[in-house]
């Protein structure tokens, strides 16, 4: 192995910088514990570091005692579970990526006049079953063009679609026109619910994957962008891995390899790049190379009440 590749951007979205910065400063401001729904964002080593800084994180608001701090995760929740927290008189901090209300509001929005809705996205993402969960009825998932022959909205006049922020653009692309070649009158969103930071990413893996002979996403096996990252290039015919820190690197991969491409996934830290980096560099590469590609600045600030 002779040369790194790093693919820009890659990791850390500002999403993610601001679900971590909810529950450090909860933490700085509350003292421990806090508790948060769901991992706030899919990254073990991100969930390991606030654990051990004091979070506790459940699944099932019944775990969380009365009077508690409990923090939303990045990727939403159901209106049944913000109720639920409300009556149980939690101080309550939604960690909820706003690129993700933003779809929770456009849905609310068209559901008061009267639509019915397709999701596309992944059954049993935190989610999807936040997004769906805004609705009482009339949204309808559907995860592959196979899934838009059996949807069976109650009426076609009024019919939006909707999709998971974390979807692959190109999969999405297909399915949304699998859903307009059945439903031709469709009400597409202004703007794709796919989110800048997931477009970015893949825009930044289909540039560098035809320059690399293998291709390393670091991120955690549950984070949905991560895991399209290393299919996005394994489709572009570069053979792809995920790891989750550099200790599941394994030098087979390598041999024979010249040119590695190193991406992350939104929710991986730079900290473990680096590490992945110090151990290709054990292993032999020579010289690392920023690719060229969009700088992000975009920053969400954090919600009132925890300022320090
Ligand atoms: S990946 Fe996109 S939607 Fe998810 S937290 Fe980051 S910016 Fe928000």
């Amino acid at each position: 192995m002779t040369e790194i590749f790093l693919a820009e951007p890659r990791g850390f979205c500002a999403g993610v910088d601001r679900a971590i910065d909810i529950v450090e400063h909860a933490l700085a401001k509350f003292g421990r514990p806090i508790y948060v729904r769901h991992e706030i964002v899919h990254n073990t080593y991100v969930v390991n570091d606030l654990k051990a800084k004091g979070a506790i994180f459940i699944e099932e608001l019944s775990d969380v005692p009365p009077g508690a701090t409990l923090i939303f995760s990045a990727h939403g929740v159901s209106r049944a579970i913000q109720d639920e927290a409300q009556a149980r008189g939690f101080r309550i901090f939604d960690a909820t990526c706003p690129l993700v209300t933003k779809v929770h509001v456009e849905l609310a929005k068209l559901d008061k006049e009267g639509y019915e809705f397709i999701m596309i996205g992944h059954k049993g993402h935190p989610e999807v079953e936040g997004t769906m969960g805004q609705l009482d009825s009339g949204i309808h998932l559907v995860e592959d063009v196979a899934d838009v022959a059996k949807v069976q909205p109650t009426q076609t006049d009024l019919l939006a679609v909707v999709t998971q922020t974390t979807l692959s653009v190109d999969d999405a692309a297909e399915i949304v026109a699998a859903v307009k070649a059945r439903f031709p009158q469709v009400r597409e969103p202004k703007q794709q619910d796919i989110c800048y930071a997931t477009q970015n990413r893949q825009d930044a893996v289909k540039l560098m994957s035809p320059q690399v002979d293998l291709v390393i996403v670091v991120g955690s096996p549950t984070s949905s962008n991560s895991n399209r990252l290393r299919e996005l290039a394994d489709r572009l015919g570069t053979p792809a891995y995920m790891v989750d820190s550099a200790a599941d690197l394994d030098g087979a991969w390598f041999v024979g390899a010249q040119k590695v491409g190193l991406t992350a996934g939104a929710s991986a830290p730079d900290v473990l790049v680096q590490e992945v980096i110090a151990r290709l560099r054990a292993l032999g590469a020579v010289s690392v190379r920023t690719l060229d590609g969009i700088q992000e600045t975009i920053k969400f600030p954090l919600p009132k009440g925890l300022k320090l």
